[in-house]
């Protein structure tokens, strides 16, 4: 579904990828761990055409998606949650998430959004509530449902579990295998390797712009280097 060869890229002169290749299949949770400033964010940022590869091609659906502007790439069902949200604070949840889905008519925006309050049924209770007044752990919830809302094939989520206890982090992951369920294909970033690596179908470790190791995900959990470099084992 999702296609990086030999991608390159970066800001101004600074290289941060080198030549990274990846694949998301339809229907995997894909994890892309690495520590601070491995380039997890900027891989994130290039494949939703926010920063511009310098190299390699990114393909999506068989159709190349480098050089696409990052609104063409939503329609075409590539979507990106950030990791600091984003949301419109004093706008209510249900606009928060209407506008989510501002490329789809009137009828299919209300059955996204009944899709959206069926996945995290607090969202619907706090409807009318100012998206800012919302607990960390709701707001991610709503940023998530918000990426939803565009009927996303592929959504990539950066960090959902930053500033989350362990109990909401279970709870946002458990929706995460959830989406992968209905269908849509999840390219997660993650810090917390361990809880990143228990739910993936595959992941790939990303030290210094380039993917130094990649498998399944329980299989890399149980691999010497990963547990003593980035599970603290
Ligand atoms: P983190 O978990 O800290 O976000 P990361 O793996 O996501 O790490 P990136 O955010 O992709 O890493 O950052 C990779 C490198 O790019 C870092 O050295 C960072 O300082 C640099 N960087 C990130 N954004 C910019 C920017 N807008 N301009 C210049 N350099 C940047």
């Amino acid at each position: 579904m999702l296609r990086l060869e030999a991608v390159c890229a970066g800001y101004h002169r600074l290289a941060i990828l080198h030549e990274l290749d990846l694949t998301v299949e339809a229907g995997e949770i894909v994890a892309l761990v690495g520590a601070n400033g491995a380039g997890k964010t900027t891989t994130l940022r290039t494949i939703s055409g926010v920063v511009r590869p310098t190299g390699g091609s990114i393909t999506f659906d068989g159709e190349r998606a480098d050089g696409v502007r990052p609104s063409e790439l939503v329609s075409r069902g590539l979507v990106q949650v950030p990791e600091d949200r984003a949301l419109f604070g004093p706008l209510t949840v249900e606009e928060n998430l209407r506008m989510g889905g501002w490329i789809h008519g009137r009828q299919r925006l209300d059955g996204a959004l009944a899709e959206v309050y069926e996945l995290f049924p607090i969202l619907a209770e706090r409807a009318r509530q100012a998206a800012e007044t919302l607990s960390g752990g709701q707001q991610q919830m709503l940023a998530i449902g918000r990426a939803l809302m565009a009927r996303p094939r592929l959504l990539m989520l950066d960090e959902p579990s930053t500033g989350l206890s362990p109990k909401l982090t279970w709870a946002v992951l458990g929706a995460v295998k959830t989406i992968r369920d209905r269908g849509v294909a999840v390219l997660l970033v993650e810090q917390n390797a361990a809880q990143a690596l228990a739910i993936a179908d595959r992941a790939y470790v990303l030290e210094c712009g380039t993917a130094v190791l990649s498998g399944q995900g329980p299989e890399l959990a149980r691999d010497n280097r990963v547990r003593a470099a980035y599970l603290g084992l």
